[in-house]
């Protein structure tokens, strides 16, 4: 049975950065699973741009020169503050290329634990084993869908990150729900592509990110009101980019500032993509019914709508025993809390050996690990602890073995 010190699981952002770090570790044997940049390349829509800044954009290494400028895959777009997605697909590949060359594609179905270690069973059901498992699978498996919208037909309702190309709705009629920057960007896309819109939200009102677009260009000032991590609020972002020092707030004010720093919200150049959109405020949706391959919706002022379909743009719900390759027994040994684990300094859960990356990572250090910009802190962290552990693993061969990689 082939073996490894350290599986990682995933491919996106956070698993080829924890990749990139734990290579540069000599002396470990660590293997990276799953299809590079899958999440962007399959769950998002074509013609998106990131809402994070470019500057925030850079999935880490750790002699920090894998940069998205470094890639030169900007192009025409290199000077622009926005990244458009096909860009950071492309970057995240060369990434990869440049980082983890030899990463297998294939997916990981199951994770049990093992004698001193793990057993990982692929798609093919080759089956390796493990002495440490990160998780670092993002939130394709937390997409939420409301309970009113369950059991209906996908060719009714969706989730928006079911779509790449939102161009197969023109013509169509679809009623978007959500005033979020996913609901809102595919209300945007889908009126350019042609469909009629029309967007729901819960909210008195959809909260334009417009304000802090202003305080954004304060030049050396704004430096002072936001970090270059650009996650929550003005001020507050400085505490969201030191996750040690946000897991040590008292837990009533992290789960506050968590909430505020991801609050439903659409930047401010979205706005004018959205002027001739309706968007209705302050209202849910009470019933979704097929009628004749369309769908009815009631919304609770008791107002009716007949649609060609709905796409969720409802976010995502962090919830680990959605991953389905943790075996059940594994999952019941993992402390959580809601559905996310409880994770120590080490980004280590309360299985020994097993990690969680990423959103899952949330609950223990802030928001910033559901963004590209937290893969610095994390892998950093999550390899120190490695290499801290791993020194103790076995004899003294193996302390001569492993080494702190430069600039770790
Ligand atoms: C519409 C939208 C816009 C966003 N915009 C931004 C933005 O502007 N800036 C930002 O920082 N973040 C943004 N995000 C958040 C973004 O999803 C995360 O920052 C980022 O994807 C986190 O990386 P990850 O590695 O945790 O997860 P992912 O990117 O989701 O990567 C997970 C990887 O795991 C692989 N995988 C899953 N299951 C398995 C398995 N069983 N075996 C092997 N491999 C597996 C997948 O193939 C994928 O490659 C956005 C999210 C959405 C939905």
């Amino acid at each position: 049975m082939p073996t490894c010190d350290i599986t990682v699981v995933g491919a996106g952002p956070y698993g080829l950065s924890a990749g990139a770090h734990l290579r540069a570790a000599n002396g470990l044997d660590v293997r990276v699973f799953g299809e590079t940049m899958a999440f962007w390349e399959r769950h998002m829509p074509t013609g998106m741009l990131l809402r994070s800044p470019r500057e925030a954009s850079d999935i880490s290494d750790p002699k920090r020169v894998l940069t998205l400028d470094a890639a030169e895959v900007g192009g025409d777009d290199r000077l622009s503050a926005r990244v458009r997605i096909d860009r950071f697909i492309q970057y995240g590949r060369w990434f990869q290329q440049q980082a983890v060359p030899d990463i297998d594609p294939r997916k990981v179905t199951r994770v049990e634990t093992d004698t001193r270690g793990f057993r990982i069973t692929l798609e093919d059901r080759e089956v390796w084993k493990s002495r440490r498992v990160i998780v670092a699978t993002g939130i394709s498996a937390f997409a939420w869908r409301p309970s009113e919208f369950v059991g209906l037909p996908v060719s009714l309702v969706s989730h928006t990150s079911d779509h790449r190309d939102l161009g197969r709705f023109a013509g169509e009629k679809v009623l978007v729900i959500g005033g979020g920057q996913s609901g809102l960007e595919s209300a945007a896309l889908l009126h350019e592509a042609g469909a009629g819109v029309e967007v729901v939200v819960r909210a008195a009102q959809v909260h334009w990110l417009s304000r802090s677009a202003k305080l954004h260009r304060l030049g050396p000032m704004s430096r002072l009101l936001y970090h270059p991590t650009d996650v929550g609020p003005a001020g507050v972002s400085h505490l969201v980019a030191r996750p040690n020092c946000f897991r040590r707030l008292p837990r009533r004010l992290q789960d506050r500032l968590g909430l505020r720093s991801i609050r439903a919200a659409g930047a401010g150049w979205l706005r004018p993509r959205l002027r001739d959109v309706p968007i209705t405020t302050g209202r849910s949706v009470v019933s979704a019914v097929p009628v004749g391959g369309r769908l009815s919706i009631t919304l609770d002022d008791g107002s009716d709508r007949r649609v060609d379909h709905v796409p969720l743009g409802t976010g995502y719900r962090v919830d680990i025993s959605r991953y389905g390759f943790l075996a059940e027994e594994l999952l019941g040994s993992v402390r959580q809390i809601n559905g996310s684990p409880c994770l120590d300094a080490g980004f280590e859960s309360s299985v020994p050996g097993l990690y969680f990356l990423g959103a899952p990572a949330a609950w223990s250090f802030g928001p910033l690990m559901r963004f590209v910009a937290g893969t610095a802190f994390a892998s950093r962290e999550v390899t120190r602890r490695i290499l801290r552990n791993a020194i103790g693993w076995e004899s003294s061969e193996r302390r001569d073995e492993v080494k702190l990689p430069v600039n770790g």
